[in-house]
């Protein structure tokens, strides 16, 4: 799923729905590095029962966000998706990966070399085929995204393989002017 809107009304919702203390709200947001400078020092955990996230995500979504599947690859929807903007939960639509960091690992997965921080995501070790991996989940409501492998690009060498049905888009608004770095 792809959705265009202005980045800094998103950052908004999100500021005043998420933030524990809140920093100043900026409408000049309209690029991924600004947006990576706003982002909250604490995140509020999101519990919900199995029964409520079956309603709210579709078969292939609870699939892979709440039982830890994976999809089939070359099949993601973002997979080769190019443009610019953020890589949100599409469970909780926590801000997870900048368009800056993807990259074609040539795996058929979304791949990313890094998160926006590293406080978004929750890692675990998982042996669901015989040998450790380092699992990845949204911090804030516990969704599967994927698994990061220690055979990515620079800067990081990290490759955050992550499932396109554990993600939405938000794409920066092409309309907004370009604040000066
Ligand atoms: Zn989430």
């Amino acid at each position: 799923m792809k959705i265009t809107i202005p980045l800094f009304v998103l950052l908004i919702v999100f500021l005043s729905s998420s933030c524990q203390t809140q920093p100043e709200r900026s409408q000049s947001v309209t690029s991924v590095k600004d947006w990576s400078a706003h982002l909250p020092e604490s995140i509020t955990h999101i519990k919900k029962s199995e029964e409520e996230w079956r309603k709210e995500l579709s078969d292939a979504e609870y699939y892979v966000l709440r039982d830890k599947g994976t999809e089939r690859s070359f099949t993601g929807d973002l997979l080769n998706n190019k443009k610019e903007g953020l890589y949100v939960c599409r469970g909780c639509g926590l801000p997870l990966f900048a368009s800056d960091t993807k990259y074609k690992s040539g795996t058929g997965w979304p791949s990313y070399f890094q998160p926006i921080q590293k406080q978004l995501i929750k890692e675990d070790t998982d042996y669901n085929l015989g040998y450790a991996r380092t699992e990845v989940m949204c911090a804030r409501c516990d969704g599967h995204l994927g698994h990061v492998f220690p055979d990515g690009p620079a800067p990081t060498g990290l490759r955050y393989c992550i499932n396109a049905v554990s993600l939405d888009f938000v794409e920066v608004d092409p309309s907004t002017p370009k604040t000066q770095d």
